[in-house]
């Protein structure tokens, strides 16, 4: 998501009974109050054993937090086998790092816990759908299912395209943004040969 966070009103609607509460992101927004109160009930209601989306409930109580540190409205929990194996939330502008979605941090924490780069089999429920770096990440880490709740419009809505992403990945190279063009360097084919010969690599 891009860092401008300029709210607005969203046009398209809520698609899930656990969205009610973000009304309070749209009437609220600029105010820090409003996101401590949204993190409270999101808080409240995760303890509620007839909620079944506890983890997506997480996530938005993670996304408040965001907010009142300084990171954009995201959060996301990476869970596997009844365990929440980790916990992320945006962190691009306090952080400094425009990598520092709240999926890659979830993805980064579960994989420092479980001692592997690999999350077979894990779902990571996320406040919204992941940008294509996000979905990149989610598939290097073999997670098997994704669990959002705000559209990439939904998102865009508030300033983060990530839609314009999405565009961009399937554009023809040639009618790419960002300009992308391909080098001869010698060298460069000799490293993915070597590669091949190696016995001892860990394919990934
Ligand atoms: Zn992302």
């Amino acid at each position: 998501m891009a860092q401008r966070f300029v709210p607005r009103a969203a046009s398209s609607r809520p698609s899930r009974e656990v969205d009610v509460d973000l009304r309070r992101f749209r009437n609220d927004v600029r105010d820090a109050a409003g996101f401590e109160a949204c993190r409270a009930i999101a808080a409240k209601k995760r303890g509620n054993s007839q909620m079944t989306d506890v983890h997506m409930r997480r996530a938005i109580e993670l996304a408040c937090e965001s907010v009142t540190q300084g990171g954009g409205p995201f959060g996301a929990v990476v869970f596997l086998d009844g365990r929440v194996l980790g916990e992320g939330k945006n962190r691009v502008v306090p952080d400094g790092d425009p990598t520092a979605h709240a999926e890659i941090n979830a993805i980064r924490n579960a994989c420092r816990a479980e001692g592997s780069h690999s999350l077979q089999g894990a779902v990571i429920y996320t406040i919204g759908e992941p940008c294509p770096m996000c979905l990149g990440a989610i598939w290097w880490a073999r997670i098997s299912r994704i669990v959002f709740a705000n559209s990439r419009d939904a998102a865009a809505d508030i300033g983060f395209d990530d839609a314009a992403l999405y565009r961009e990945v399937s554009a023809p190279l040639e009618n790419r943004k960002i300009k992308i063009e391909k080098s001869d360097e010698v060298g460069a084919k000799d490293v993915f040969e070597a590669w091949t010969r190696k016995a001892d690599k860990v394919p990934y």
